[in-house]
């Protein structure tokens, strides 16, 4: 598919992606409970037990849009969920796509990609994907007339509060105006040429993200991440014609881990859940056409508010599962959240 082929984006997709065992699962002789049989569909083998005490796998199926096995690579992920937002933008549409799962799913692998390793092509993420296909349909002539420009900003949400991860992590504030207008103040939005500067950003934004301490992961974020490619007209108001927010979530894991009783680690999850929460009503409004879209119970949705009103909104949600039986409560949590969200 060619970066200008036209693939009609629906408003809202929802997806799902199951990565591979790890090492460590392997290691410990892990059962796969996921598995994808095409069309969408993906059924989750859930260990239960009957009054006789006698164990069972309970299979649950679920349909989504698409549902990525094992194999995918976030080349094809890419193509079936952000590659047609990125199309949209150019006709004026505000996008988002969020990452969406438990920590150790795949969200950044999906997202950001692996930066750490050679730099492959295979290893890119949608982030980086998404970069390139702007300048390309930039420069194509079916765009050429529009005369516009790209802009970039970066930022995280952790514990209801916004960061600035191309400034230094300065702390911003968030404002609505009498029009409903929500701004954050003083952000920075940087005028980009290539793709390869886009990439440098997402990289040195990435290493001063937020990470906490919590039993699934000690390394796990606990902050959304939020990269923003902004369209402006070349006028003298620099006018918005579209915009690309792409979330990294933070892990949906909720608090119902006993050991984690410290205070700090408890009020991170809980703002966690009402973002989450947030999101899901506000995109299933968006999927109802409501008139009410609860943004306001949220930074995120909050922040996010220009992407969920009105005729030019598209909205992707990639659901990440991870396949061990010992993750399949959450993976769980993740299937039902993201069949509601999808759910009118
Ligand atoms: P999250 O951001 O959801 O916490 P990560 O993206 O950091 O999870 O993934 C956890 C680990 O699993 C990483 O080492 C990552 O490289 C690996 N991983 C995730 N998804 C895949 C995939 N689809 N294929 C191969 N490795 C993956
Ligand atoms: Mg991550």
């Amino acid at each position: 598919i060619s970066a200008t082929d036209q693939i009609e984006p629906c408003r809202i997709c929802v997806c799902v992606r199951k990565r591979p065992l790890n090492n460590k699962e392997i290691n410990r002789k892990e059962i796969d409970v996921v598995s994808v049989p095409g069309k969408g569909a993906l059924l989750v083998h859930e260990p239960k037990q009957k009054v006789d005490l006698t164990k069972y796998l309970d299979n649950q199926i679920f349909h989504f849009d698409y549902s990525f096995d094992e194999t995918t690579t976030n080349d094809l992920v890419y193509k079936f969920t952000a590659k047609p937002l990125v199309q949209s933008i150019f006709d004026g549409c505000m996008a988002t796509c969020f990452a969406y799962g438990q920590t150790g799913s795949g969200k950044t692998h999906t997202m950001g990609g692996d930066f750490t390793g050679r730099q492959q092509n295979s290893a890119k993420g949608i982030y980086a994907l998404s970069a390139q296909d702007v300048f390309v349909c930039l420069n194509h002539r079916k765009y050429s007339n529009l005369d516009l420009s790209v802009y970039v900003s970066f930022f995280e949400i952790y514990n209801g509060k916004v960061y600035d991860l191309l400034n230094k992590k300065a702390k911003l504030r968030v404002l609505e105006d009498d029009r409903q207008q929500v701004q954050v103040v003083g952000l920075e939005e940087v005028y980009v040429t290539t793709p390869e500067e886009v990439i440098k950003m997402i990289q040195a934004g990435s290493a001063c993200r937020t990470s906490g301490q919590t039993s699934v992961n000690a390394n796990s974020s606990r902050s959304h991440a939020v990269l923003q490619i902004v369209l402006r007209r070349n006028d003298r108001a620099t006018t918005l014609h579209g915009k690309f927010s792409l979330v990294d979530l933070a892990g949906n894991e909720r608090g119902t881990d006993v050991s984690s009783n410290d205070r700090s680690t408890l009020v991170e999850t809980a703002e966690i859940n009402r973002s989450l929460l947030a999101l899901k009503e506000c995109i299933r409004s968006l999927g109802k056409n409501s008139d009410h879209i609860p943004f306001r119970m949220s930074t995120l949705t909050k922040v996010l508010r220009d992407s969920f009103i009105g005729e030019k909104s598209r909205t992707c949600m990639i659901a990440m599962v991870s396949p061990g039986m010992a993750s399949c409560e959450y993976t769980m949590n993740t299937l039902r959240y993201a069949d509601r969200v999808k759910e009118l």
